[in-house]
């Protein structure tokens, strides 16, 4: 499977990414490639990772009724896409970050646990798999969250759907178009968002449908491209039946740290931190840095658990 994928996609260097590159392909590619002093080592919002569906309850709209002859206009889960979209129609957000309230940015661990995830972004140059990364996971037989973009599963469907059939990892949603999630076409790092509550409901749910069909079940987690959210798209998000992920540990920075800085970053590691790093770059520092920090956690007495 792996030799495949490399003798297909050997000669592309994932981080010879360009500013141009970025600023013409809206939502197409990965981020990180940015100033990200911001975003490493956020302070780690407890509320959000108790319940973060709850704290919508008071302040959720109620959805309005799909139209009679919408099509697919309700899952088997009961959710409908049309009815979430026309619910927030005209809505203004109030919020634009990585981390705010319905955004699990940690979890309430059980001991000295830890959660590892790992994107997968998709479009070109970046269909590629860090085959040393994830041999290194399923040989040590670490769990992780992959968050796999429609995109890098379509690049190669047998692909995926070895690492959904293996336990040790569980599949969230990446997107379909790798867009940061807003209802206004809001942008960072030059990738435009969605532009309307309906773009923010298909780049959740035409994923989310894929993922059904690639593992017989609905994803229960999200992360957007980017990690960008406005505060309506984390609502949308919810409605959808996902629970959108940020991270307390950017561990790789798109895939733009070296080895060294990698394992800083890793070794900042409290109980219930959630890193995030990317799987789809064999020539970055994600996997001489993963295999370094990971045993030194382990050793450190980390167990590695999936989001709960
Ligand atoms: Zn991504």
């Amino acid at each position: 499977m792996f030799d495949r994928v490399i003798s297909r996609r050997g000669l592309l260097v994932a981080g010879a990414m360009t500013a141009a590159g970025l600023a013409s392909a809206a939502c197409a590619e990965a981020w990180g490639s940015s100033p990200t002093s911001a975003v490493t080592r956020q302070q780690l919002p407890v509320t959000a990772a108790q319940d973060p569906a709850a704290m919508f309850a008071a302040t959720t709209n109620t959805p309005a009724a799909a139209p009679a002859n919408a099509p697919a206009a309700q899952s088997a889960s009961g959710v409908q896409p049309t009815a979430v979209a026309a619910a927030h129609t005209g809505q203004r957000p109030a919020a634009w970050a990585m981390a705010m309230p319905g955004i699990i940015t940690t979890f309430v661990p059980a001991g000295r646990q830890m959660a590892l995830t790992f994107d997968a972004c998709g479009g070109p140059g970046n269909d590629e798999m860090n085959e040393v990364l994830m041999n290194f996971l399923i040989s040590q037989r670490i769990p992780a969250t992959l968050f796999l973009n429609e995109r890098w599963i379509d690049a190669d469907p047998a692909r995926a759907e070895s690492l959904a059939n293996n336990p040790l990892f569980e599949i969230g949603n990446h997107g379909t178009r790798h867009c940061p999630l807003s209802v206004t076409g809001r942008s960072v790092y030059n990738i435009r968002g969605t532009a309307s509550p309906q773009q923010a409901v298909d780049e959740v749910w035409g994923n989310h449908e894929r993922l059904i069909r690639l593992t017989g079940r609905a994803p229960r987690f999200f992360r957007t491209g980017t990690a960008h959210y406005d505060d309506i798209a984390v609502k949308i998000v919810h409605k959808l039946g996902e629970t959108p992920v940020g991270f307390s540990i950017n561990a790789d920075a798109g895939a733009t740290f070296g080895s060294a800085q990698i394992q800083r970053e890793m070794a900042a590691a409290v109980p219930g931190a959630i890193s995030i790093a990317h799987m789809h770059r064999p020539k970055s520092g994600t996997a001489p840095g993963m295999l370094a920090a990971i045993p030194r956690l382990r050793s450190a007495g980390y167990e590695f658990v999936h989001l709960p």
